[in-house]
């Protein structure tokens, strides 16, 4: 029984043997098992055959007149065309078959007559299946090594893009945030050799620390916190860190994260833009231009309050309507100027605070006397829990930080709406004595909580940067200025405390103020 369909045929098979009858054998054998054979009687006949169209593999007989099967082996060996072919050798009884030259020359296997049936078959479909194969494997590589040079390729384009990109690049491990990789404008960036700084951490380099609320409570944590939180945070853009440098050169950066997977490894790539140069003139322009808008302010404000109090003739009901748009866009307008400057002074430090022994208690009630008229106007009930404690503080300071957070929660809050300013005794690091003293409260917490419409989780820490507001049109809605919770954050951090926000978007917010008691400043 036939192995294939004869109708198709499995391989071609040229067979060369000057002995007719060996050639009809072979040809009816194979044909019948589905081979396509094509049958020639001289060597150079088959060479030819062999080179227009090559066969897939070869029967050759050793004896025969003129060019025997070894020379022909040789010839089909040295042609580029012939070479691959397998060429089984075929010796007829009595002949003296020279194994050793069959395969010197380039056969990959010998049949002695008179043929076993099943031992030709046998081996001619090894051979073509070891030849298939080879084939295949041959394919396969030539694949590989193409994949292999455009892997290559790309991997150098990579590496060229990484080391000459002006931006400073860095790759870190999420698992312990530790440099595995960064370029020379990084390098350069931060005054560190490559070997300083592989296999470190940002923490161990004290490469920086964040201009965010938080940041006091680990000042130096926050690339570290970044890195590790990537693969919950998903991708980041333009976030802005200080820097410092191996000088200790302080720089300002906007960093962008991006999750890649190094060999399996979960690592996070940083591309950072130094923005220092950019934030001083930006700095410089605020400055300038806020100075600068002052003094005509002041002047517009005199005016209108003068055509405001009718000495200049009597204004009409359209003119007094005019008047109080004015008067209240150049009140905003003074309010923002003056509270870039306040902004500014204290980054400089020209503003110090002026700290004496203060109550608590009296600074929450007077927050509360000042607010009180807003809240009446806007309908919101105030409730106030103060607490009789001693601070060493600047009142005006930190007054200026309650009625700040005060009047957000009022003007986020809805009528009806109530908004509580309570204060607790903290004594979150107890320390006993050797006396078995009872522990001492460390710290006052100030909480101002509202019912007002919240604040999305992402804008939770970012609202404490200035000009930073939840929604683009809250400062033409609600008066604001995007800079109160700046100023807020900078008072607070003078006085060595922490202020930060929880929120329930729909449900109200809550802002803590955290300040160290007198023992421990
Ligand atoms: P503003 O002058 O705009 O109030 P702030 O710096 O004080 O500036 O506040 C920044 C932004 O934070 C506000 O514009 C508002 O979007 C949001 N915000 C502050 N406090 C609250 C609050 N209690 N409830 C809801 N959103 C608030």
């Amino acid at each position: 029984m036939p192995n294939e369909p004869l109708n198709l045929p499995k391989a071609d098979i040229l067979v060369i043997d000057d002995t007719p009858e060996n050639l009809n054998l072979l040809s009816a054998m194979l044909t019948e098992q589905g081979y396509k054979v094509r049958s020639v009687t001289k060597g150079s006949t088959g060479l030819r055959g062999a080179n227009a169209v090559p066969p897939d593999l070869i029967l050759l007989d050793v004896n025969m007149p003129e060019m025997n099967g070894y020379e022909v082996c040789q010839q089909l060996k040295a042609s580029d065309r012939t070479r691959e072919i397998p060429v089984i050798f075929i010796s007829a009884l009595g002949d003296v078959l020279d194994k050793v030259k069959a395969f010197a020359v380039g056969g990959v296997d010998y049949i002695t007559k008179p043929f076993q049936l099943e031992e030709v078959l046998a081996r001619i479909e090894n051979h073509l299946t070891i030849w298939k194969l080879q084939q295949q494997l041959q394919a396969q590589n030539e694949r590989l090594q193409q994949e292999i040079s455009e892997r290559t390729k790309a991997e150098e384009k990579f590496a060229k893009v990484f080391r000459s990109s002006p931006n400073p690049i860095a790759i870190a491990t999420i698992s312990e945030a530790r440099f595995i990789d960064v370029n020379p404008s990084f390098l350069k960036m931060s005054g560190y050799s490559l070997e300083e700084v592989i296999g470190d951490t940002a923490n161990e380099l004290n490469l920086g620390k964040n201009t965010t609320a938080t940041s006091n409570d680990k000042p130096l944590g926050v690339y570290t916190q970044t890195i590790q939180l990537l693969p919950e945070t998903g991708s980041l853009y333009n976030l802005e860190f200080e820097f410092s440098t191996k000088s200790g050169e302080l720089k300002t950066i906007l960093i962008s994260l991006e999750l890649i997977d190094l060999g399996g490894v979960p690592c996070a790539l940083l591309i950072a833009n130094d923005i220092t140069e950019r934030k001083r003139l930006e700095n410089e322009f605020i400055s300038l231009v806020s100075h600068e808008l002052r003094t005509p302010l002041t002047s517009t404000m005199g005016a209108l309050d003068l055509l405001g109090s009718g000495q200049l003739g009597t204004l009409s009901e359209q003119g007094q309507k005019v008047l109080s748009i004015a008067t209240t866009n150049t009140e905003r307008l003074i309010r923002l100027v003056n509270d870039i400057l306040d902004l500014e002074r204290m980054k400089s430090g020209k503003i110090f605070t002026r700290k004496t022994k203060c109550n608590a208690a009296d600074l929450l009630i007077m927050a509360t006397e000042a607010m009180q008229a807003m809240a009446d106007k806007l309908q919101v009930r105030l409730i106030i829990n103060p607490v009789e404690v001693e601070l060493w503080a600047d009142p005006d300071r930190l007054l200026q930080t309650l009625i700040n957070l005060l009047s957000n929660a009022i003007k986020f809050s809805e009528p009806g709406d109530t908004v509580w300013i309570s204060a607790t005794l903290s004594e979150s690091r107890s320390v006993e004595s050797e006396e078995n003293q009872p522990s001492l409260p460390k710290y006052l917490l100030i909480t101002i909580q509202d019912e007002g419409r919240g604040i999305p989780e992402d804008k939770l820490q970012i609202i404490f940067e200035r000009f930073q507001q939840v929604d683009a049109s809250d400062s033409r809605n609600k008066g604001g200025t995007g800079l109160g919770l700046a100023i807020c954050r900078n008072i607070v951090q003078q006085h060595n405390g922490k202020i930060w926000v929880e929120s329930i978007l729909g449900k109200g917010s809550t802002f803590y103020v955290l300040l160290p008691l007198p023992a421990l400043q």
